[in-house]
């Protein structure tokens, strides 16, 4: 438990006065038979408001998760997740967030968005956390988020869970782990540590394992603080009803779900075996991913390449010197890889 973290000096001062906004959905939950207080069309098949608090799909993540309703936040993407995290705690033009590199780029984005400046520290070691360089920053009371992905996107290893709680224990800022690529790794998920740690904020998504990028839904999970914030912040119908019933159904057909995480995680022990024989790869980075972190001779010559071969990998050049991304794909698609980089 951090002792000295106090989440109402972290609120931003207009957050805190904030009266939010109280749907007709909002204020009225029961079942009626007649509903006249939205302004809706009575025609039509999606002519009503989504649930505002998309109670279904709560309540299944709490049995899925062991974790009560209201420790749960669902967003329009994780991108949602982020930029509310933004809006609540740091003040535009004064504040400061914190993430390790390389790493994924919408934390960047949603800081320049925001106008927030960035602290960027470089992983080490085979990209884990310095924590010695890191150590001064823990104090900084104008730093409020420090941004963690794990397993890390695009070097696809997990950070050491020994260092992640030396954070959460030692910053008194928000601590976001971004567990997109979880359901992947052999690693626990941060998820059971939302009740031991209240400045800490898991951030999950439909869009990887679960195979629905195309939706559009994330969710953060953490103290029931924190959440009721970002119900405070968020829009009142930011997840569709589609998008509610897609997601339902998925969690309805976990079995399906786990399959397609089996398959793609011996495509992905076939791939690397096969990359492995290529002259061209250096050195192929350890993954708890659904992708590779690959070294190659010349990462922007084999990106255009294989573009000319019509087969789109992720050049990562700028971020990790001639390394290239590679998602693992079906068993076809990443045969088709592969045949093209033999011929290179
Ligand atoms: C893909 C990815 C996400 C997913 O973002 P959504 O907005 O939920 O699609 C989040 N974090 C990381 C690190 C990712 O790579």
């Amino acid at each position: 438990m951090n002792t000295t973290f106090n989440i109402n000096n972290l609120v931003r001062a207009n957050i805190k006065a904030l009266k939010p906004y109280s749907s007709a959905r909002d204020e009225f939950k029961g079942t009626a038979d007649v509903f006249l207080d939205a302004n809706e069309n009575p025609f039509g098949e999606l002519n009503r408001y989504p649930d505002p608090q998309q109670s279904k799909i709560k309540e299944k993540l709490s049995t899925i998760k062991s974790v009560e309703t209201n420790q749960i936040f669902i967003g329009n993407g994780s991108d949602e997740v982020i930029d509310l995290a933004f809006r609540i705690f740091c003040e535009p033009g004064k504040d400061k967030v914190l993430t390790f590199t390389p790493t994924y780029g919408m934390y960047d984005v949603s800081a320049n968005i925001n106008n927030i400046e960035v602290i960027k520290q470089p992983l080490i070691n085979d990209f884990q956390i310095n924590l010695n360089q890191l150590q001064p920053y823990l104090d900084f009371e104008d730093v409020k988020i420090i941004f963690i992905c794990s397993p890390n996107n695009p070097t696809g290893n997990t950070i050491n869970t020994d260092d992640i709680e030396y954070i959460l224990e030692n910053f008194n800022g928000i601590v976001i782990v971004d567990e997109a690529y979880i359901d992947f790794s052999s690693q626990a998920s941060f998820i059971k540590n939302i009740n031991k740690y209240n400045n800490l904020i898991v951030s999950q998504t439909f869009s990887k394992a679960w195979g629905l990028a195309g939706v559009r839904v994330g969710v953060a999970y953490a103290s029931e603080a924190i959440i009721a914030l970002y119900n405070r912040v968020k829009p009142p119908y930011n997840v569709s009803t589609l998008n509610q019933e897609v997601v339902l159904e998925r969690l309805n057909n976990q079995f399906e779900v786990s399959k397609n995480i089996e398959t793609i995680l011996s495509e992905r022990t076939k791939l690397k075996d096969a990359l492995n024989q290529l002259d061209i790869v250096k050195k192929i980075y350890p993954t708890d991913a659904n992708f590779l972190l690959v070294e190659v001779d010349n990462a922007d010559r084999i990106y255009q390449y294989l573009i000319d071969k019509k087969v789109i990998i992720r050049n990562r050049n700028t971020q990790v010197e001639n390394c290239i991304r590679i998602t693992v794909g079906t068993n076809q698609e990443n045969k088709k890889l592969i045949e093209a980089l033999k011929n290179i």
